[in-house]
């Protein structure tokens, strides 16, 4: 930074107006962390309202040579949002509206800010459908679901964010605005820079508007909630299911130690004594779709020896199989008060090992590892639970995921299928991608961001500023 903190401030107020500019330490702090809850208070919170300004606040830290960090509803879990080395952070929170919802070509255009939950429930009302379903969808943003490629339990149906951006208007670091795709389906038109921006974790350009694909909303579905004595078996079902070619809209499945965890979280259990793992299935489509697929899930999940079927089909009863998942988050902080989420990706028939390496890494640092996730696209989150004020479990837990890490990159894998690298990962990042390819990488983020001002430490362990 070439200025001091109150000259910069002094020229964003001239921007943005005073009431949009904040130096004082509350702000600074709440806007310095995300859900990973390990943060580094920024120097300067701006909230502009528009690309104008957004733009106007990028030329200005490329002036002064300021770290700029841009942030959505800061529910990330790699530290994305974090300002590393200060600067100021740009919250696109009052960019939070819903532009256009087309109707005739399936097409919904919004602001990085608006809550992914808020859209969803938009197109829905007009018999619309806004598929990827993070977990966080009622208080992450569309910006942020876009800047970290954000997946949920339909994936495995209905793919990620990614598959349902089709155009962006973006700031880059000096200032210029760019647009890529458009409202079409189909368009070659040169690189695909819409697909780049897509998960490059607000390190080469500021999103500003959003144009999204729409896709009719299901007129009817179901729940289906299976229990098998292993993991081995309820990964067998799945596989059952694949060769019966049905695709259920969502496939989850939660490990015993999970399980033990909400029951005791709880203090009731809600699968049968003896479960080792269990599988919840939604299927979705037309009635006599949903009926026919529902009987195939059921025949699957019972040749592979699952020991209780239970389905349901009113929102209600939905809710309720449903119950056992939504517990997890706040059952596993009850185990231990420090939660490495992993949200690691291995081929979907490797799950089983990959399970197997779970349990090697609890044997090898006595460390609890519940792990739960998305069965269907073989990401499963893998939460290594250590005391924080225990110093020696803390650092077998660091030294655990490292090797979760490797063995995950060994199965064929990838050390992140959701959260993204932000800095926590990126001392991994070339466990699973090679030298050339990094250097590529590395060479995208300069033409973008010549000055490494754009968010910097993340994806790449070492940017210099
Ligand atoms: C309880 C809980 C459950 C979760 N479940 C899931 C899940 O199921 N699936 C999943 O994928 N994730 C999940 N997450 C992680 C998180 O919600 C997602 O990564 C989400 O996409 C982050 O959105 P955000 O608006 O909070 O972004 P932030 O945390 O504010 O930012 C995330 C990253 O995006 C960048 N960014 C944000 N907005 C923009 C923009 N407009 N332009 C450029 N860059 C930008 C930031 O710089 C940062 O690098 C969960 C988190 C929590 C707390």
């Amino acid at each position: 930074m070439s200025v001091s903190t109150e000259s910069l401030a002094a020229r964003l107020r001239e921007v943005l107006g005073a009431e949009y500019v904040r130096t004082d330490e509350a702000s600074r702090e709440q806007y310095g962390a995300d859900a990973l809850r390990r943060g580094r208070a920024a120097d300067i919170v701006v909230l502009p309202a528009g690309t104008g300004e957004v733009a106007a606040v990028a030329r200005i830290c490329t002036e002064t040579r300021t770290p700029l960090v841009p942030r959505g509803a800061g529910t990330g879990y790699s530290g994305g949002a974090v300002p590393l080395r200060g600067g100021v952070v740009l919250s696109l929170e009052r960019l939070d509206r819903i532009l256009e919802i087309d109707e005739a070509n399936l097409v919904a255009v919004v602001q990085p800010g608006v809550i992914t939950g808020d859209l969803q429930d938009a197109v829905e009302a007009r018999g619309l459908f806004y598929p990827p379903d993070p977990a966080s969808l009622r208080r992450s943003s569309i910006g942020g679901n876009v800047a970290e490629c954000a997946g949920g339990p339909r994936a495995f149906k209905y793919g990620v964010t990614r598959q349902y951006v089709l155009g962006l208007e973006a700031v880059l670091m000096n200032g210029d605005v760019i647009r890529t795709g458009g409202r079409v389906v189909k368009n070659v038109v040169g690189y695909d820079l819409t697909q780049l921006l897509v998960g490059s974790e607000g390190t080469l350009a500021i999103i500003t508007e959003i144009t999204l694909r729409l896709v009719p909303r299901p007129p009817a579905a179901a729940t289906l909630r299976a229990t098998f004595t292993s993991i081995d078996v309820a990964v067998d079902a799945v596989s059952r299911l694949v060769r019966a070619r049905v695709v259920p809209a969502t496939l989850e499945l939660i490990d015993r130690r999970t399980l033990d965890a909400v029951a005791a979280a709880l203090g009731e259990r809600l699968a049968p004594e003896g479960t080792g793992a269990v599988l919840i299935l939604d299927v979705d489509g037309l009635p006599e779709q949903v009926e026919a697929e529902a009987r195939r899930v059921e025949q699957a999940c019972r040749e592979a020896g699952a020991t209780e079927i239970l389905r349901a089909d009113t929102p209600e009863e939905r809710g309720a199989l449903w119950r056992v998942r939504r517990e997890i988050s706040h059952a596993l902080m009850v185990v231990a008060d420090l939660k490495i989420n992993n949200d690691v990706v291995v081929p979907k028939g490797r799950v089983p090992e990959l399970y197997a390496l779970v349990a090697r890494l609890e044997a090898e640092f006595g460390l609890p590892i519940p792990s739960f996730g998305h069965a269907g696209d073989g990401n499963i989150h893998v939460n290594i639970m250590a005391s924080s004020s225990d110093p020696e479990a803390v650092r077998r837990a660091r030294a655990a995921e490292a090797e979760l890490f490797r063995g995950v990159v060994a199965l064929g894998g990838a050390i992140s299928g959701e959260h993204g690298i932000g800095f926590t990962k990126a001392p991994y990042i070339g466990l699973g991608v090679d030298p050339p390819t990094l250097a590529l990488m590395r060479r995208v983020k300069d033409a973008f961001d010549p000055l490494g001002l754009l968010n910097p430490g993340k994806i790449f362990p070492d940017v210099a500023v």
